[in-house]
């Protein structure tokens, strides 16, 4: 257990999670080492949302435990399944190692593209106004977007405002990024630049959970690639072995019918 938690930055163990009588996750449990990308496909309504959302405490999961890091997420499970909640000052704490874009930007759109970058490290991270100023000068040259740094949002394309909306995450200094179905919104002529920031920060080394509809790009860029449905892990292995010899009837007929 204990070497389990120091090589792992998520574990995810037996997490289970029910809206009211709706059973969303039943019992998932899967690792995403240090470095690693793991990609999330799966059917409208699977719950890889909800996941990803358990993630950063979104969402309270039930049952099971999160840690982010070997440090777990929201609850502490005591030896005799006791599950204790953390202090709204410690979750806070813990989810700010993790950083979430999302299908839709949800920037301020009455603040500047600085200001949407800066404004959470130096509220939340107490970072110097200079530094966190700094810090989005070098984000937005990364995303390429460096000459936007005093526009507002409305003036930027959607695939602009969703590499803000990175480099916005990416300034708190996450250990872990997710991202939910973050060029689903967008044009199709759009979504390269923004596959193509997340693909340099894998390569970077950024430890990432990508839930997406993109294959090739899920093939391309995760170590690991997970099918879930119904709030169960069907499969998860090698992209290429997921991708192209998929051995469960759910996921063949999911694959099928993504094809056509
Ligand atoms: P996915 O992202 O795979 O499409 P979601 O995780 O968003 O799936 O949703 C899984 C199921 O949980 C769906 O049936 C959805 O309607 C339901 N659900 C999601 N969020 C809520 C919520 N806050 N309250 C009630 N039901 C929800
Ligand atoms: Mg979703």
């Amino acid at each position: 257990m204990i070497t389990d938690k120091k090589t792992s930055m998520v574990c995810v163990r037996n997490v289970h999670k029910s809206f009211g009588e709706l059973r969303v996750l039943n019992g998932m449990s899967f690792d995403v080492m240090r470095g690693e990308v793991l990609a999330i496909i799966g059917p409208s309504g699977s719950g890889k949302s909800t996941m990803l959302r358990c993630l950063n405490f979104l969402e309270e999961h039930d049952e099971g435990e999160i840690l982010i890091e070997g440090e777990p997420l929201g609850y502490r499970v005591l030896q005799d399944q006791t599950r204790i909640r953390q202090t709204e000052k410690e979750i806070a704490r813990l989810r700010a190692n993790v950083g979430m874009v999302f299908q839709s930007f949800n920037l301020f759109p009455h603040r500047s593209v600085r200001d949407n970058i800066t404004m959470a490290p130096i509220s939340v991270k107490n970072v110097s106004k200079d530094e966190a100023e700094n810090r989005a000068e070098i984000l937005l040259e990364k995303v390429g977007l460096l000459e936007k740094i005093d526009e507002f949002p409305s003036r930027l394309s959607g695939g602009q405002q969703q590499r803000v909306a990175i480099a916005r995450a990416l300034a708190m200094e996450p250990k872990v990024m997710l991202f939910d179905e973050v060029t689903s919104a967008l044009d199709p002529e759009l979504v390269g630049e923004v596959l193509s920031v997340m693909q340099q920060l894998a390569e970077e080394g950024m430890t990432m959970v990508i839930v997406t509809h993109e294959m090739q790009f899920a093939h391309d860029v995760s170590n690991s690639l997970m099918f879930i449905d119904d709030g169960n892990i069907v499969e998860q292995g090698a992209p290429k072995d997921i991708l192209h010899d998929p051995s469960s009837p759910r996921l063949k007929e999911f694959l099928f019918r993504f094809r056509t």
